[in-house]
């Protein structure tokens, strides 16, 4: 369920961006994984196995996801999907502030790419 919710936030309109289901005919390039550790501070954990089919992994902590509302849910598969599509954090405080899924530092942050985002992302991959 996390990670419909993080296919649908990058599925923007306008976004060149195709996340396709699993077959037989598919790359494996990203895989989703669900765990549950109450003692893992983390919700959310990206990690890129290198390689010759460089697969991202990312694993949601149900422990931690479960207690949060719906919108820190998407704010969290938003910003670990963010990271399997290349972008790293963004940082800044005050009138410096990024609006970004990609600033975890903020206590809250968007649940959806911001035009931040969707600009770094186009930077990335055209
Ligand atoms: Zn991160």
């Amino acid at each position: 369920m996390y990670r419909e919710d993080a296919n649908r936030a990058w599925s923007y309109s306008g976004s060149k961006i195709k996340i396709a289901p699993d077959s037989a005919t598919t790359v494996n390039d990203l895989h989703y994984e669900d765990f549950s550790d109450p003692g893992n501070a983390a919700a959310g954990v990206w990690s890129r196995h290198p390689g010759t089919a460089a697969t991202d992994l990312i694993r949601f902590n149900k422990a931690r996801m479960d207690t949060f509302d719906a919108a820190t849910r998407r704010m969290v598969a938003a910003h670990e999907l963010g990271h399997a599509l290349g972008l790293c954090h963004k940082s800044g405080s005050g009138r410096n502030a990024v609006q970004s899924v990609m600033w975890p530092e903020a206590a809250r942050y968007p649940d959806a790419p911001t035009d931040v985002d969707k600009a770094n992302h186009r930077r990335l991959w055209g």
